[in-house]
C-alpha cells in the first residue's frame, strides 16, 4: 500500500492532493506504508448501492488510522473472523471486486 507523502514536512496525505495539506509544498510522492492500523469507527452495511458490493451484504466498512500517522484515516471494508470493535488492530490486504479490480480491505489481526 502506498500513500502520498510530503517530501518537505513528511506528513502523509490521503486522499491525494496537488499540494501538501500541512505546509503547501508541491514536492509530493507516494511511499510504501506498513498497511497496519487500528479501527477508529465502523458501521455494518446491510443494503449496498455500490456496484460489486451488492452481493456481499452485510459487510463492515470503517475508518482505519494507519500506524505511521494515526490521524490519517483510510475508509475501507473490514473483514475477519472476530467481531469488529473500536481499537481493533488490522492489516491491509487486496481483494478483487467485480468492476473495480483489486481494492484494499482491512483484515482483523
Ligand atoms: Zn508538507
Amino acid at each position: 500500500m502506498r500513500i502520498q507523502r510530503c517530501h518537505r514536512c513528511s506528513v502523509y496525505i490521503h486522499h491525494p492532493e496537488p499540494c501538501c495539506t500541512r505546509c503547501g509544498a508541491r514536492d509530493l510522492g507516494f511511499e510504501a506504508v506498513s498497511g497496519l492500523g487500528v479501527v477508529d469507527a465502523f458501521t455494518v452495511v446491510s443494503r449496498s448501492f455500490v456496484p460489486g458490493y451488492q452481493e456481499t451484504v452485510p459487510y463492515v466498512i470503517g475508518w482505519v488510522g494507519l500506524v505511521e500517522q494515526p490521524s490519517l484515516r483510510v475508509l475501507s471494508t473490514i473483514s475477519g473472523d472476530a467481531a469488529v470493535r473500536i481499537g481493533a488492530p488490522v492489516r491491509v490486504a487486496f481483494e478483487p471486486v467485480a468492476g473495480f479490480g483489486a481494492v484494499p480491505v482491512f483484515l482483523l489481526t
